[in-house]
């Protein structure tokens, strides 16, 4: 297949490029650089069945010749960047998935939505299923981020009803791994280098909240399985191991051995406001359908999230 990733240089984006290229696909990375980074893909410069294009998805996409399949990954998923930048989340889930959408109908190509576990906002029904509808402020901060994917998706069903796109759409649910970035704020990254570092973990507010994390190997399987799937609407990929985040806190002291403090902070900003309590996804339907289920255990993938961000720490 010659298949377009967009948000390519970014940290699923560019697995899933590794991922393509060893099946022996043509990979088309397209990436406007403003949260990816083309350290993430520098591996792949050179590489015959590779191809970066620096282009901002809201503005009309160009591709001369075949395309098979078109995986729209471009976001600002991380609460941080979507708090800085929020008119650009807006843009590329509502403007950029039309982009990308029409450029699917007019290659008739299989159209492969990254969406989010966000679409549940603040959920009053736990775990989260396919079914479940949502509780979204729309004028919240994080609402940003949570409409456009949300409007992503009813774009994205309304060319699978009215111009037989064949679609698939991936709510995807907290997801680490190497190639994340240091500074994007999330829970992941911000434990991990301040562990390595001696420096505090920041745990904003009690740490009662609770989310389930997944290894980025997994995920990227389980979202090549659903490219590959005849399912065209919304499946989890997640792993179902919640905890608490005062708990996860506890597990990246013990995998990195350090002895930095647990500090309890209210952030002065609006970014923990309307934060999920509580988050795990229902994997029924993706164990059905795809007969996918997360192996790479929380040691594990911390183990390698480690060694990555202690590469970039200097620490190696
Ligand atoms: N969080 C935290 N300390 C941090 C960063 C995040 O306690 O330094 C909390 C955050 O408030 C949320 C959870 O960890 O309850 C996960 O946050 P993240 O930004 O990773 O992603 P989210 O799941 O909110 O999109």
């Amino acid at each position: 297949m010659r298949i377009l990733i967009t948000g390519g240089a970014g940290f699923i984006g560019s697995h899933l490029c590794d991922r393509l290229l060893s099946a022996g696909h043509e990979v088309i990375a397209m990436d406007n650089l403003s949260t990816g980074s083309v350290d993430n893909i520098a591996h792949l410069a050179g590489h015959e069945r590779f191809q970066f294009i620096k282009h901002d998805v809201t503005n009309y996409i160009f591709l001369e010749g075949p395309v098979d399949a078109v995986l729209h990954l471009a976001s600002l998923p991380s609460p941080v960047d979507y708090l800085n930048f929020p008119i650009q989340t807006l843009k590329v889930g509502a403007l950029g998935t039309h982009k990308t959408l029409g450029l699917a109908m007019e290659k008739k190509a299989i159209f492969l939505l990254a969406s989010t576990s966000e679409v549940y906002g603040d959920p009053l029904v736990h775990p989260q299923a396919e079914d479940y509808w949502g509780n979204v402020n729309p004028v919240g901060p994080r609402g940003v981020y949570d409409e456009s994917k949300r409007f992503a998706e009813a774009l994205t069903m309304a060319y699978h009803n009215y111009h037989n796109v064949d679609t698939r759409v991936v709510r995807i649910f907290n997801t680490y791994g190497p190639r994340m970035r240091m500074d994007d704020g999330r829970v992941v990254p911000n434990f991990i280098c301040q562990a390595l570092r001696g420096e505090p973990l920041t745990i904003y507010d009690d740490g009662s909240r609770t989310r389930s994390f997944c290894y980025v190997e997994d995920m990227v399987e389980g979202m090549i399985r659903l490219l590959h799937s005849r399912e065209a609407t919304p499946v989890n990929l997640g792993n179902p191991a919640e905890m608490t985040i005062l708990d996860f806190a506890r597990k990246v002291l013990e995998v990195t051995g350090s002895d930095s403090e647990i500090e309890f902070v209210t952030p002065t900003d609006v970014r923990t406001k309307d934060d999920p309590k509580v988050r795990c996804p229902d994997i029924g339907k993706a164990k059905r359908v795809l007969m996918w289920e997360p192996k790479v255990s929380l040691e594990e993938g911390l183990q390698q999230a480690m060694t990555y961000f202690r590469g970039k720490l200097g620490l190696t």
